[in-house]
């Protein structure tokens, strides 16, 4: 199905806020291209309408832990205070249903998976900060003291853009949709 015989991995960084999941999530219904997001483990509480198993698996630091012991995870950091991590099983599992993933994650999350497998894309998503702030509250999900730590942490991570393949300013979503669209197009020419 693909070109060399595996799935490829992307990863979509970008500050909390920027619409990482939406335009990914967008594109998906858009072109029925065979993408899914990884889930990831996470020790932050679930937010209200969040479910286990299909926005995060939701762990406690004890069995999060354990699963960095037992080699678990591809990589894993701490974000916003929490740890977050992508669990290898989830990713190979992925692959085996001839899925690609693509990684929604911070940027010290990147640096560590480029370190340890090949990564076929990584997209940086950005959004000003001004509109990002508007955005992070609008969500009305995060206490104010959340929401001045994502914008303290989204300015460390635009200054790590550079690093990626690509940079996706994500003003208009329809717009973003397109652009990412037209970024991944190649990985899915796929002969039946
Ligand atoms: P949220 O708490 O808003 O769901 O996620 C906060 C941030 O954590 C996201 O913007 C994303 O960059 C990062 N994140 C989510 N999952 C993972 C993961 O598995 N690994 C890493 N390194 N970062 C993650």
């Amino acid at each position: 199905m693909w070109s060399d015989g595996l799935a490829p991995l992307m990863v979509l960084s970008g500050p909390s806020g920027a619409g990482k999941t939406t335009i990914l999530t967008g594109l998906i219904q858009r072109t029925g291209w065979p993408i899914r997001q990884s889930v990831s483990a996470t020790t932050r509480p679930p937010r209200a309408g969040e479910v286990p198993g299909v926005h995060y698996h939701f762990l406690d630091r004890a069995a999060f832990e354990a699963e960095v012991q037992a080699g678990g995870f591809l990589e894993h950091a701490v974000v916003h205070g929490h740890l977050y991590g992508t669990l290898v099983r989830t990713v190979e599992d992925n692959s085996r249903d001839g899925r690609a993933t693509v990684l929604a994650i911070d940027v010290q999350g990147f640096r560590k998976v480029r370190g340890r497998r090949p990564v076929d894309s990584s997209v940086f998503v950005s959004v000003p900060l001004p509109e990002l702030e508007k955005r992070l509250r609008l969500r009305g999900m995060d206490s104010e003291e959340a929401i001045a730590r994502r914008l303290a942490n989204a300015r460390g991570e635009l200054a790590a853009s550079g690093e990626y393949d690509e940079i996706l300013e994500n003003r208009e979503l329809e717009a973003a949709i397109e652009k990412l669209a037209m970024i991944w197009e190649r990985f899915f020419h796929m002969e039946a």
